[in-house]
């Protein structure tokens, strides 16, 4: 939690942050920043996500994992790995488009989600990505009263269609700037339908991804460091 942030999203000075905001969830950073966030929704996958977390951090780079807490529960060891050295938020735990229909059905399951985190992980995620990014009828209170900030993104790498790595690449790295959030999948979400499932052209577009990120002079970094000042 960047204490800054969560002080802003529960003061009246919200209004401050509402050219970052999209439905009440973060979708950028400041645009003046050198720092952009490379996100990750539906792992941990055994197959996807370690070759994600080594690529990033050969290159010196964090990145934020937006885990499903039953996959956490699959896969405890790979989870704790990732959590040592980057940022794991929620991703929830059943991942369908009733989780948000209602408020109470989103908090039981936020909270169901939470308990994993704090059993497997010693810790309580502080980032949410919505399943579908679709808050539905979650207020931006409901979020806060469970400790949790929202991030949406700035722009999709559309991997999910993507058949190869050259697409994911040639769609992202022209759209890189400093305060972007970027949304990419290590893993296959119930209820996701696009796209084969296969992984391996986000885990082959990532070191690529990366070095477009540095010949650009930005680094990537968590969500939440996004908001801390240089
Ligand atoms: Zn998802």
């Amino acid at each position: 939690m960047v204490p800054e942030l969560f002080r802003i999203l529960n003061s009246a000075r919200l209004s401050v942050l509402g050219p970052l905001l999209f439905g009440g969830a973060v979708c950028r950073g400041p645009s003046s920043s050198n720092r952009v966030a490379l996100t990750f929704d539906d792992g941990p996958d055994p197959d996807a996500t370690p070759a994600i977390a080594e690529a990033l951090e050969r290159a010196g780079a964090r990145g934020t994992f937006f885990f499903l807490a039953p996959s956490i529960e699959a896969h405890p060891d790979l989870a704790r790995r990732v959590a040592e050295r980057h940022e794991v938020g929620t991703h929830l735990y059943s991942h369908d488009r009733e989780t948000t229909r209602r408020r109470e059905s989103f908090e039981a399951d936020a909270r169901r989600a939470i308990a994993v985190h704090e059993a497997i992980l010693g810790k309580r995620p502080s980032a949410l990505r919505f399943p579908f990014g679709e808050p539905g009828r979650v207020r931006p209170a409901d979020v806060r009263a469970l400790g949790l900030v929202a991030y949406h993104w700035t722009f999709s790498s559309e991997d999910s269609s993507a058949a190869h790595e050259d697409a994911i690449v040639s769609h992202v790295a022209p759209r890189l700037h400093g305060g972007a959030i970027v949304l990419f999948h290590d893993g296959r979400g119930p209820g996701s339908r696009k796209g084969t499932g296969s992984r391996r052209p986000t885990v082959r577009a990532i070191p690529r991804v990366l070095e477009a990120l540095q010949a650009r002079g930005l680094v990537a970094t968590t969500v939440a460091d996004l908001f801390d000042a240089p």
